[in-house]
C-alpha cells in the first residue's frame, strides 16, 4: 500500500474541507484533500440550492393562487411537474459544476479521491490504496439524515431530501416526517406544487422558534394553511401495494388513516463520524460519540485534529461551515502554535412562507432579569398589508441598563432580509437608540422593525411611549 507523510490532511470536500484545504494551502504545499465523492458538496447537490429550487417554484405557482386577493382570476393553473423537476435539476447541475470545476482545479497530487479512516492517532488509511500520516488532521466529513425507527420497514418508500432531487416528475402524495427547517421548507413547497402533503411532528415544536409567541405563531399558521399535525401520534405504518399507510392520532385525539406514495424522513441531520473509525483518532468524544472541540479555533483539546462544518454539529450552515473551514485550516497548518477567531452572530433563515429569522442571542438563553422585549405583529402592517403578505410576529431583545440588542425570532414577510438587517446590527454591537437612529423608509416592510424597536426601547426605559399609529411615520408603520 501507498505510503504519504504530510502537513494536513482534510478529509471530506464539502464547503468545509474546501475551505479548510484553500487555507492550508496558503502556509503549506504539503496538503492533502481526501473525498469518496460524490463530489460537488451537499449545500450544491442536496441541500441549500435544490431546496431553494423548488421552494422558488412553489412560490411562483401560489403567486396565481393568491392573485385573487388582488381581484386578478388566474384561470386553470396547471403545474407541470416535468418542467419544474427539469428546472430544479438543471440549475443544481450549474450549481454543482461550478465547485466541481473548482475541485479539478485543484493540485491532483493534492486530491486523493477515496474514503479516509483513521488507523491511529495522525494515520488515516484511504480505502486499501494508501496510508497518510499527517501532522494535522482536519475532519470536514459532513452529515447525514437520521431514519427513524419505525420507518425502517417501508423500504424504496422512505426517501430523503437527496431523493426529492432527483425525481423526473412530482408525485401525487408524500408523508413528511419531521417539522425542522428540512421538513417545513420541502413540506410546503411540495404542497404548493399541487402534491397532497401530510406533515407529521413528534414534540409539537414547528421549526426552530424557541420565543414562546414566536413559536406559537409558527405552529398555528402551519398548522392552518397545511396538514399538519405538531405531535403525531403514529399507531401504524407500513407498506403494501406501492403506498405507505399510515393510521394516526391528530392533536384532538381523533384517528385517522391515510395513504401515501412515498415518506420524506426529515427528523434531523447526524454526524458523518461512522465510516471514520474516529474511535482511534485520539481525541474526546462526548456522550453522542461526537468529537469535543472549540468552535473558535475547532481544536479538538490539544491534539493536532481540527473540526469543520456540519460534522461538529455547532452550527450546521452553510456561512459556517465555510469559516470554521477557514479557521480548521489555517489552525491545522499553524499547529502547535494555534491561535481562536472570532465567530460571527449567530443567523439561521428557514425560507418557509412566511420566512423565519432567528439570529444573535436565542430567547432561551436569555436570563429573566437581563432583557426586555420589544414586538410587532405583521398582520396590520401597512407594507406587508400591501404586498398581502400580512402574516407574522417580530420580537426583539434588548438589554437592560446598556440598552444594547441581543438578538431577535421573526416569523413574517422578507425576514430573509430583516434577519440580516438585524444580525448586522448585533455584530456592530449597537444600542437601540442607535439603530432607531438609522433611516426607515416609506412604506416598508422595515417600518415594523421600527415599532418593534421602539417598544423595546420604551421597556428599557430609554424613550418614550410610542404613539399608536403615528402619523409622521406613515399610515400602518
Ligand atoms: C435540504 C437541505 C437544505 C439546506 N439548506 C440550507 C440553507 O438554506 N442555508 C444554509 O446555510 N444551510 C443549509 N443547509 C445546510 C448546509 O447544506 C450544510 O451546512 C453544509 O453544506 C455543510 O457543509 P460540509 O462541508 O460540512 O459538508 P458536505 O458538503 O456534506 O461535505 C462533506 C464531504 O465529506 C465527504 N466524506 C464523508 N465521509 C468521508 C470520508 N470518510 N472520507 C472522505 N470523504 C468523506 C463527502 O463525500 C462530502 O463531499 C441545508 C442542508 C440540507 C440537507
Amino acid at each position: 500500500m501507498e505510503e504519504r507523510t504530510v502537513d494536513v490532511a482534510v478529509i471530506g470536500a464539502g464547503t468545509a474541507g474546501l475551505g479548510a484545504y484553500r487555507a492550508a494551502v496558503k502556509q503549506t504545499e504539503n496538503v492533502v484533500l481526501i473525498d469518496g465523492g460524490p463530489l460537488g458538496t451537499t449545500c450544491a447537490r442536496v441541500g441549500c440550492m435544490p431546496s431553494k429550487l423548488l421552494i422558488a417554484a412553489a412560490d411562483a405557482a401560489h403567486a396565481t393562487h393568491n392573485a385573487e386577493e388582488f381581484g386578478i382570476m388566474v384561470i386553470d393553473t396547471q403545474i407541470d411537474g416535468k418542467e419544474v423537476m427539469k428546472r430544479v435539476k438543471s440549475e443544481r447541475d450549474r450549481f454543482v459544476g461550478f465547485v466541481v470545476a473548482s475541485v479539478n482545479q485543484i493540485n491532483p497530487d493534492h486530491f486523493i479521491p477515496g474514503y479516509a479512516k483513521f488507523v491511529e492517532p495522525q494515520t488515516l488509511q484511504i480505502d486499501d490504496q494508501m496510508m497518510i500520516n499527517a501532522k494535522s488532521i482536519v475532519i470536514a466529513t459532513g452529515s447525514k439524515p437520521v431514519i427513524p425507527p419505525q420507518l425502517n420497514s417501508l423500504g424504496d418508500r422512505v426517501l430523503f431530501n437527496d431523493d426529492i432531487f432527483e425525481w423526473d416528475d412530482l408525485p401525487d402524495s408524500i408523508a413528511v416526517f419531521g417539522t425542522g427547517i428540512i421538513g417545513l421548507e420541502l413540506g410546503q413547497a411540495l404542497d404548493r406544487l399541487g402534491v397532497r402533503v401530510s406533515i407529521f411532528g413528534r414534540s409539537g415544536h414547528v421549526s426552530p422558534l424557541r420565543d414562546p409567541v414566536c413559536a406559537d405563531y409558527a405552529r398555528n399558521y402551519f398548522s392552518e394553511v397545511l396538514d399538519l399535525t405538531p405531535s403525531a401520534m403514529i399507531s401504524e405504518i407500513d407498506q403494501h401495494d406501492d403506498q405507505v399507510h399510515i393510521r394516526f392520532f391528530t392533536e384532538n385525539s381523533q384517528e385517522r388513516s391515510e395513504s401515501f406514495d412515498y415518506v420524506l424522513a426529515a427528523v434531523g441531520r447526524r454526524p458523518n463520524l461512522n465510516n471514520l473509525s474516529i474511535e482511534n483518532a485520539g481525541i474526546d468524544l462526548d456522550e453522542k460519540g461526537i468529537p469535543i472541540f472549540d468552535p473558535y479555533t475547532t481544536q479538538c483539546g490539544d491534539q493536532p485534529v481540527f473540526m469543520a462544518g456540519d460534522v461538529g454539529n455547532f452550527r450546521p450552515l452553510l456561512h459556517e461551515a465555510a469559516d470554521e473551514g477557514r479557521i480548521a485550516g489555517k489552525a491545522a497548518a499553524d499547529y502547535p502554535e494555534v491561535m481562536a477567531a472570532p465567530r460571527r452572530t449567530p443567523l439561521a433563515i428557514i425560507f418557509t412562507d412566511p420566512q423565519i429569522a432567528i439570529l444573535g442571542d436565542r430567547y432561551s438563553d436569555l436570563p429573566d432579569q437581563r432583557f426586555e422585549i420589544g414586538d410587532v405583529s405583521f398582520e396590520d402592517q401597512g407594507r406587508s398589508r400591501v404586498l398581502a403578505k400580512n402574516q407574522g410576529v417580530l420580537r426583539v431583545y434588548g438589554e437592560k441598563g446598556s440598552g444594547r440588542f441581543l438578538g431577535a425570532e421573526m416569523i413574517g414577510p422578507s425576514a430573509e432580509h430583516i434577519g440580516h438587517l438585524l444580525a448586522w446590527s448585533k455584530q456592530q454591537d449597537m444600542t437601540i437608540p442607535e439603530m432607531l437612529e438609522m433611516p426607515f423608509y416609506h412604506p416598508v416592510i422595515e417600518e415594523g422593525v421600527r415599532t418593534a424597536l421602539r417598544i423595546l426601547n420604551k421597556n428599557l426605559k430609554l424613550g418614550p411611549k410610542p404613539v399608536e399609529r403615528c402619523l409622521d411615520c406613515g399610515p400602518g408603520a
